[in-house]
């Protein structure tokens, strides 16, 4: 049981370490190079418990699923490279309102949302102009 602790404690900080997205044989092959001997299922629960918790923001991008640490308890959303993973934490209070109007509207109460922004970044956004020029 403490090795457990240890290990998704080892995984949270790995996380932490990322700015963008990362798959979970990504991770595992950070923390194998950094000396442990964590296993990929190991990860992968840590991973699930870590989201489950707030604590990490999941996604699926052509079919495998991506993990990034994120800041729990406090509501926000995010701005996404298609690209490169690369994640950023936004406020939206246009959004905010707008759901809370919204479900209002129709009677609903106790109203969640999730309002994620896909695109390039700047970075990639620059490389794509960059490769289509002749
Ligand atoms: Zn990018
Ligand atoms: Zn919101």
């Amino acid at each position: 049981m403490k090795r457990n602790t240890r290990q998704r404690e080892a995984v949270r900080a790995a996380l932490a370490e990322r700015t963008g997205f990362v798959s979970a044989q990504a991770l595992h092959a950070a923390l194998r190079d950094a000396g442990s001997t964590i296993g990929l299922a190991t990860v992968y629960r840590a991973l699930t418990d870590l989201t489950d918790g707030g604590e990490a923001d999941t996604l699926t991008q052509d079919g495998e699923a991506l993990y990034r640490a994120c800041t729990p308890g406090n509501h926000h959303h995010h701005l996404i490279c298609r690209r490169c993973g690369t994640a950023v934490e936004i406020e939206a209070q246009p959004v905010e309102e707008w759901a809370r109007r919204t479900a209002a509207e129709h009677g609903f109460t106790a109203a969640e949302h999730i309002v994620d922004i896909f695109g390039l970044c700047a970075v990639c956004s620059d490389l794509a102009d960059r490769a289509s020029r002749p």
